[in-house]
């Protein structure tokens, strides 16, 4: 039997309605600002749709563009007065930063309290004592909305995180293996010497590498749970654009899996819709 479609849209579309409720009772309309610096067509894309997000939340917008010959002091500066601007809630960098940019030395001058991304250290830190009131990265923390809201019981359960990086696999792993969501959580990355084995040992595994269609239907286990992160393009001529999305999970993984989120509709929406939570949790937090 085909795996059921873990539907990301609805379940963001779920989260926004219980945050439009959150943000009429806020003391003050939450406002985000997001930087983006040059013209990577794609990063465009991603603020334009969370700009419009905000739109459709009631949660106020501030767009700040800068060319992509701007100097490093500049942004910095640009984040330091974001940071003393007491209506702001919310401050996001749009990544990639172009490459003569440090990008952790920026992160780390983002005001904590307003680090939407949850990418500052402090932040992050949080995660591993278990604090997870505040800022978590958008992406894993969506992946564990969709589980919950998906009533997949991951207790006791074995996890497999493919990807390790500090914005999605390594947070994802420590959320999964968080108290009250209690899975056991093993990490596969480039260097891992069997990635197949360790994935067909799992019941949930969450695909997290860049890496099109890299998680074949073989690599899973019947009846497993495979959420899938990955974002690629792909060369397909069939199309006007030349290009289709593709995720890091071969699509016959469907053929295998109980529960499969798609790519496009599954964790991309979450994302967005994460990312709004954390600043409606800011803006209450700032005026409790
Ligand atoms: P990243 O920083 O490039 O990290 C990729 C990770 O995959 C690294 O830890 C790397 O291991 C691991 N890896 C690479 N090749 C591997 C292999 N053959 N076997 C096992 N592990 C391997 O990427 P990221 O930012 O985490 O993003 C991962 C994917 O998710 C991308 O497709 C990205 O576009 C997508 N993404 C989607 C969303 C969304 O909203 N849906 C958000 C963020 C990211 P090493 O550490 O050993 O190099």
């Amino acid at each position: 039997m085909p795996a059921k479609r873990l539907n990301g849209k609805a379940c963001a579309s779920d989260l926004e309605e219980r945050l439009k409720m959150r943000i009429a009772e806020c003391k003050v309309q939450p406002h985000l600002a997001v930087v983006i610096v040059g013209d990577d067509p794609a990063s465009h894309v991603y603020v334009r749709n969370k700009i419009s997000s905000c739109e459709r939340l009631g949660i106020k917008s501030t767009h700040i563009e800068l060319p992509a010959n701007t100097k490093q002091e500049e942004v910095a500066s640009t984040i330091i007065s974001l940071n003393e601007n007491d209506s702001l809630h919310g401050i996001l960098i749009q990544s990639p930063l172009p490459s003569h940019m440090d990008e952790e030395s920026l992160t780390d001058l983002i005001d904590p309290t307003k680090d939407v991304d949850g990418f500052h250290p402090s932040n992050l830190g949080r995660i591993v004592q278990g604090r997870l009131d505040g800022m978590i990265p958008c992406t894993p923390a969506g992946v564990m909305e969709m589980l919950r809201w998906a009533e997949v019981d991951m207790a006791g359960k074995k996890a497999v995180v493919i990807g390790r990086s500090f914005n999605v696999g390594m947070p994802q792993a420590l959320l999964l293996a968080s108290r009250g969501a209690d899975a056991t959580v093993t990490i596969v990355h480039s260097k891992t010497i069997d990635a197949r084995e360790e994935c067909r040992a799992a019941d949930i595994v969450v695909a997290a590498v860049g890496s099109p269609e890299m998680v074949k239907p073989d690599w899973v286990k019947p009846g497993a749970i495979v959420i899938d992160v990955g974002i690629n393009r792909v060369e397909d001529n069939s199309r006007e654009r030349g290009w289709r999305l593709a995720g890091d999970v071969h699509p016959g993984v469907s053929e295998v899996a109980s529960l499969l989120s798609p790519v496009p509709g599954g964790v991309g929406p979450m994302t967005v819709a994460m990312l709004m939570a954390n600043t409606v949790t800011s803006a209450e937090a700032q005026h409790s």
